[in-house]
């Protein structure tokens, strides 16, 4: 699909804390869609709601999306034609749009107390009903729609704290588009009037100052979670207000990502009764909780990102295992689903397994060299390369690589007790033996020629080769089990290789 205007897309989060997966699949398609469409991708900082603000949120952020590849063009770190992007260092803009408002009627001055109002509220209860500050209740309240001229102006003049709620228009429907669940209607007697600015610490809501950057900051589509789906008819009514309704964005709500089992949104006790992260990287809270990241369990960012991106959407293929480029040329928001999507951890590790085996051994090596150095192997990238290669279609994980590698550095300590139990009786050693005698004869243990080699004489002398290997297995490694054995003796080389068997001759009992 073409566009008239530019495509400028904003991925806008609160720093209440770690940025939940959710999050990022939001920043993620938005990201594809502004490239999709050669637009622009902005990174705006929503930190209005002092109360809320976490130190370290927006920092957390910002690595979380570098992590996972997403680079915005313009945004609190990168700058652009319309900075500041943290919404905290444009405050000045904001009182100008809300007193324009108050002026074109659309809103009004409100003085109610936070004590009064939470009285009010707690009467309704003891009714059985809500409290709602809307056109029925307004005239009743302390408000410059209920009160004379002059007292407003004297209480403003005073210092008394106010705050300017928006005006909802009695009854009336709200037709509104959105790209993915179509045609909407609300009728405004379901909606309260929403406070906008406050002057008691001179900010505005998000409400205000969503739309008020939006409009700003050319905006041609609004990405974002389904949560902010009930917002969308005073978003409209704001755009109208301030006769920006021709240029306003087109919306697009995403589906919720939910619990594995389905019902409901996943959320971190989900991810720490079952074992998986639900935040990109690590996040070390101010309270001093930690909770774990896709980046410290191991995840690759584009095993990561691949994962995210088929939860809620699909290319209409069978196609999975895509990277960056890929996912922007088959991304659309016609294929963005209006259910939620289940997440699934077992799908999550399928898709570090396939990025990990499409990785290069070098590279694997790089990435756990300092890994086996904490296990105390000391090799170079080209032996921990090599030795990557024999293990590696078995490794989900870095750490996998590294468990999967032990065993082939160091001579086994100790013996697998079942493996003992079934591959060790008197007859196995017996033959063990004979097969050492043969490597022995040998100048050199090669992969292919030395298996072809021991298959034979094995077949010749009429022994079971499945049962020959898993001793022979045990006493070079310790398990009865693993990848290629012989691939394994070349490695660690024959002389390595005989040490190991009489080892396990001396040791076993
Ligand atoms: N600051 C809002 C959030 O934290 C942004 C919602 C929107 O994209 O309009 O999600």
């Amino acid at each position: 699909m073409a566009f008239e205007r530019r495509v400028r897309v904003r991925f806008a989060p609160s720093p209440t804390g770690a940025l939940h997966i959710g999050g990022v699949r939001t920043a993620l398609y938005n990201y594809l869609f502004a490239k999709a469409h050669g637009g622009d991708f902005l990174l705006r900082i929503e930190d209005t709601d002092s109360q809320r603000f976490v130190p370290g949120a927006e920092a957390y952020i910002s690595e979380a999306l570098a992590w996972c590849g997403i680079v915005p063009d313009e945004g609190v770190e990168q700058g652009g034609p319309h900075a500041p992007y943290r919404q905290s260092e444009r405050r000045e803009i904001y009182v100008k749009y809300a007193l324009q408002l108050v002026e074109s009627g659309n809103a009004y001055y409100a003085f109610d107390s936070a004590e009064s109002l939470s009285a009010l509220r707690a009467e309704c209860e003891g009714r059985g009903e809500t409290f709602c500050y809307d056109a029925r209740t307004r005239v009743k309240l302390e408000n410059s729609l209920s009160l004379p001229a002059e007292e407003v102006q004297k209480r403003i003049e005073r210092g008394d704290q106010w705050v300017i709620r928006f005006k909802m228009p009695e009854c009336e429907d709200v037709h509104m588009d959105d790209i993915i669940r179509g045609h909407i209607v609300i009728n405004t007697s379901t909606l309260d009037d929403k406070v906008l600015y406050k002057s008691a610490d001179a900010l505005p809501t998000y409400h205000l100052a969503n739309i008020v950057d939006d409009h700003l900051m050319e905006i041609s589509h609004v990405i974002r979670g389904e949560e902010w789906l009930p917002s969308l008819p005073l978003h409209y009514l704001l755009y109208r207000a301030f006769g920006w309704s021709d240029s306003q964005p087109l919306f697009a709500h995403l589906p919720l990502l939910l619990k594995p089992q389905g019902q409901g949104k996943l959320s971190k006790r989900d991810g720490d009764k079952f074992g998986f992260p639900v935040f990109p990287l690590e996040w070390h809270a101010p309270d001093g909780e930690v909770s774990m990241g896709y980046r410290e369990q191991g995840y690759l960012p584009e095993a990561f990102i691949n994962m995210l991106s088929l939860l809620g959407w699909n290319p209409g293929t069978e196609q999975e295992i895509f990277d960056m480029q890929g996912l922007i040329n088959a991304f659309s928001l016609e294929r963005v689903s209006k259910n939620g999507a289940r997440f699934n951890h077992e799908k999550a590790k399928w898709f570090n397994a396939q990025w990990l085996h499409s990785k290069s051994d070098a590279f694997l090596a790089e990435t756990i060299l300092p890994l086996l150095a904490a296990k105390g192997i000391d090799t170079t990238v080209e032996r921990a390369a090599a030795a990557i290669e024999i293990v590696k279609e078995r490794a989900t994980f870095p750490a996998d690589l590294v468990d999967l590698t032990y065993n082939i550095f160091v001579a086994p300590a100790s013996y697998d007790e079942k493996s003992v139990a079934k591959s060790w009786k008197a007859e196995d050693v017996e033959n063990l033996k004979r097969l050492r005698e043969l490597l022995a004869g040998e100048t050199e243990i090669d992969a292919e020629a030395t298996e072809a080699k021991v298959r034979e004489w094995i077949i010749a002398e009429g022994l079971s080769i499945g049962k020959l290997m898993n001793t022979f297995r045990l006493a070079v490694l310790g398990v009865g089990q693993g990848p290629s054995i012989f691939a394994i003796c070349a490695f660690i080389g024959l002389e390595e290789t005989l040490s190991r068997i009489d080892a396990a001759i001396r040791t076993i009992k």
